[in-house]
């Protein structure tokens, strides 16, 4: 397959560059890069004259069956939402809900440029089941957590080592993460389980992190110790997720930097809970890898991480006065490259490079009415943070396979699944 004409995003040592390329794609990887490629016999060719041609985003956070808690439970604080509404309700789910909302929630990503997503819940065979079906990538788990006693908690695990046990072994678009839920729902017990796992199988920790005050105090109420030091004692030497990262203190980038661990920013997750704003701006200075996440819709509303960009990156106006923060270049690397390193995944995905995977979407960019807010385009990259939205996409590429094109996704029964 060749893209040809393309405005190309391309990151050339720390910086972000836009340039005309033509691309080659050879099954699932990408084979040639070049100002000009000439068409062979046979070959399909996209034409992105007018178009951006970019990384597919990469999803570092989420829960994606939670599209059925979609426009729920409004005006909460995390702990009320968690304990009094999703808990409850998610005891109820069954596995069949979370299939139809898994697909719902693959077509909201597919059709709004996410190639690769982190996730997060149970029922994760039917979850599987979904992903592997509409050929995105993704990396899922089975949530650990003991705070409702031992017996869930031995469930838990069992089922997460039979979703790993029956996995299928030649699928190169499905991995796995051990991810207890968070330190205030794990105790030492789960979290030297997790950690044991994670050796065994060789596998990333994706867990809730500092997402909100109180769990600060939960933490030491549970564990006697900070957020950082509990992550320290239990994960040191371990590749870990960190979902959120609110409330980092100094003290906890200290120690945060003595290990392998990155953050998956849920931005607009946390202002819909009230956990105020991650400062992201020091993060990235202090050398710690920061990601973009969405977290599940009934927290994060959507999937659209064009949406989670824009936040990202126009909240840190709300805590940097006056200040150098973080601009639209460096958002574009968290939603993409930065998302590929705290995955494991940088090898694979996360920027177009020969050799790569090719995952990859096309997003309409034309001096077209849809477009409008972007006129004049004279600065593509803070177009694409700032005034693109999901539905500029128009083709989505995950391992070399066309997903959507020109808005159809080919890969589901959109109609069906919309409708059920
Ligand atoms: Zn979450």
């Amino acid at each position: 397959m060749l893209i040809k004409n393309g405005n190309v995003i391309i990151f050339e040592n720390d910086d972000v560059k836009v340039k005309k390329l033509d691309i080659r794609i050879n099954g699932d990887t990408i084979e040639e890069i070049e100002e000009k490629l000439d068409e062979k016999t046979g070959e399909k060719v996209i034409d992105a004259t007018d178009k951006v041609v970019m990384p597919g985003l990469i999803n570092t956070h989420a829960h994606i069956a939670m599209s059925i808690f979609r426009g729920t439970f409004e005006g909460c604080d995390l702990y009320t939402w968690l304990n009094e509404k999703i808990w409850p309700m998610e005891a109820k789910l069954t596995e069949e809900q979370v299939y139809d909302a898994t697909m719902l929630s693959i077509l909201e990503m597919l059709s709004t440029g996410t190639t690769c997503v982190n996730d997060h819940y149970f029922f994760s065979k039917q979850i599987r089941k979904a992903l592997e079906e509409s050929k995105m990538r993704a990396v899922i788990t089975r949530v650990l957590m003991d705070n409702d006693g031992k017996e869930a908690s031995e469930n838990r695990i069992n089922e997460f080592v039979d979703l790993y046990e029956s996995r299928d072994r030649n699928n190169d678009l499905i991995t796995y993460t051990v991810s207890p839920h968070g330190l205030y729902t794990c105790s030492g017990e789960v979290l030297t389980k997790s950690r044991e796992l994670a050796l065994k199988y060789n596998l990333p920790i994706h867990v809730h992190f500092l997402e909100s005050i109180n769990e600060i105090e939960s933490i030491k109420e549970l564990h006697g110790d900070t957020g950082a030091n509990v992550l320290k004692k239990y994960f040191d030497g371990l590749h870990i997720i960190l979902a959120h990262g609110v409330k980092i203190s100094d003290e906890d980038i200290k120690v945060l930097k003595t290990l392998d661990c990155g953050i998956a920013h849920c931005p607009i997750s946390n202002l819909r809970l009230g956990c105020k704003i991650a400062d992201t701006t020091k993060y990235l200075d202090e050398g710690l890898n920061v990601a973009l996440g969405t977290d599940g819709q009934g927290s994060g509303n959507n999937l659209d991480m064009f949406e989670a960009m824009k936040i990202a990156g126009l909240i840190q106006g709300g805590i940097h006065e006056n200040e150098k923060r973080i601009n639209a270049k460096d958002v574009i690397k968290m939603a993409t490259i930065n998302g590929a390193k705290l995955l494991g995944l940088e090898n694979k995905t996360g920027s177009i490079e020969v050799g790569k995977k090719a995952d990859i979407i096309i997003v309409d960019i034309s001096d077209e009415l849809d477009n409008v807010k972007m006129l004049p385009n004279v600065d593509i990259v803070s177009n694409l943070v700032y005034n693109a939205d999901g539905k500029n996409v128009d083709t989505t590429i995950v391992n070399g396979q066309v997903l959507m094109e020109n808005r159809n996704v080919k890969v589901i029964d959109t109609n069906k699944v919309v409708k059920k």
